[in-house]
């Protein structure tokens, strides 16, 4: 085994995705406290950027491979590309646990393996050389403590957000490396191009718009109101319990503790929903956070980025309106 840290990283449009920047920040870290080489692993076109950016951001060398096949995420490909650096066994592997890193990782700890531990939130090396390693399940109400040799390869999975990102530092050098071609990947694969997800049949956890009703809405046919809203904004729904509880939409749209997931789309919308720390711990991580309450006091509205007070039958129908229009698809044809 050497002394050395794996990260694979995601990137979006040239750039890192910010569970990658996250993860270069523990991965340095790590590094330091163990003397360790941070490698990167870049799979796509044009990373060129990104390979600068990661180097910024902690890795002493970067492994790109910039092969056509990555134009979709090919987890099978990915595995190819950092089979190529096995060899060198490295001491840890560092993945953020988004949906792409998730799939990846237990891959690689089944391909080469190696030790793996997912929803990890801290990793403390010790004196021995041996890792504590701390993991959160059950919505963080359960705390775990590992212990890994300083003999074994691990595979570890961070919770995306655990940590945060730390600083880049304009000064770091690395060196980086092209992979070889993955022949053989693209003979089996080939992307023929993409699909985009139908918001009302999309998970929640994939959905980039959320919009959820709660209590506010006195039966099932007005609750329709709000998959005119949902269609317009080309979001999926989601409810509060009571909500799924009498049967208007299954369970898989439940939002809040109880569904055991936490949601973090771009845009989530709130209506007629009090905000109960219940629902609020499934929803709180998402990046922009609207409330539609008749109550300016109702705990959902401190939540909020963005809270609207008032009666959700007069502002839902007309704010769909105004989408439409500007849309080109409503009566009106604003611009
Ligand atoms: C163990 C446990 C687990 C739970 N898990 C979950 C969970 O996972 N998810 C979940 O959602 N709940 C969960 N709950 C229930 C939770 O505590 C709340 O009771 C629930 O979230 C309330 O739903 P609500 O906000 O839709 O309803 P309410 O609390 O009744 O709120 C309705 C809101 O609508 C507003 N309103 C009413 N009329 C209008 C109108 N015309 N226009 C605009 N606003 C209006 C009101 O001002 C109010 O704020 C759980 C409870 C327990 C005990």
């Amino acid at each position: 085994m050497e002394n050395i840290i794996w990260t694979w990283l995601e990137h979006e449009n040239g750039e890192l995705a910010e569970s990658g920047l996250e993860i270069l920040g523990e991965a340095r870290k790590l590094g330091n406290s163990l003397k360790a080489q941070v490698q990167a692993f870049i799979c796509g076109e044009n990373t060129q950027e990104a390979a600068a950016q990661a180097i910024r951001y902690g890795a002493d060398v970067i492994y790109t491979a910039g092969d056509s096949i990555f134009q979709a995420y090919c987890p099978e490909a990915c595995l190819a590309a950092l089979a190529q650096r096995a060899a060198q066994t490295p001491r840890i592997v560092l993945i953020s646990g988004t949906r792409n890193g998730a799939g990846l990782a237990p891959r690689i700890a089944t391909r080469f393996q190696w030790g793996y531990l997912a929803n990890v939130v801290k990793v403390a090396p010790q004196e021995d050389g041996s890792l504590k390693i701390n993991t959160e399940t059950y919505q963080a109400k359960v705390n775990n403590t590992y212990i890994f040799s300083a003999k074994q390869t691990v595979v570890l999975v961070l919770q995306p957000g655990s940590i945060g990102v730390g600083k880049a530092d304009k000064k770091r050098s690395g060196a980086v490396q092209l992979l070889e071609p993955l022949q053989e990947m693209r003979d089996r694969i080939e992307v023929v191009g993409f699909i985009k997800a139908d918001p009302r049949s999309v998970s929640l956890n994939d959905a980039e718009r959320v919009v959820a009703g709660g209590n506010g809405f006195r039966n099932q046919e007005e609750f329709g109101i709000l998959q005119e809203f949902a269609d317009a904004l080309g979001a999926a729904v989601g409810s509060s319990k009571p909500i799924a509880d009498k049967g208007w939409v299954p369970y898989n749209r439940l939002v809040g503790q109880s569904s055991g997931r936490r949601l973090a789309p771009d845009l989530f919308v709130s209506v007629g929903i009090s905000g109960a720390t219940h629902f609020v711990e499934g929803m709180k991580d998402s990046r922009l956070i609207m409330a539609i309450n008749k109550d300016k006091g109702a705990p959902m509205m401190k939540e909020a980025d963005l809270a609207v007070v008032g009666d959700l039958h007069e502002i839902l129908p007309e704010v769909t309106r105004r989408i439409m229009a500007l849309r080109g698809e409503g009566e009106g044809h604003e611009q």
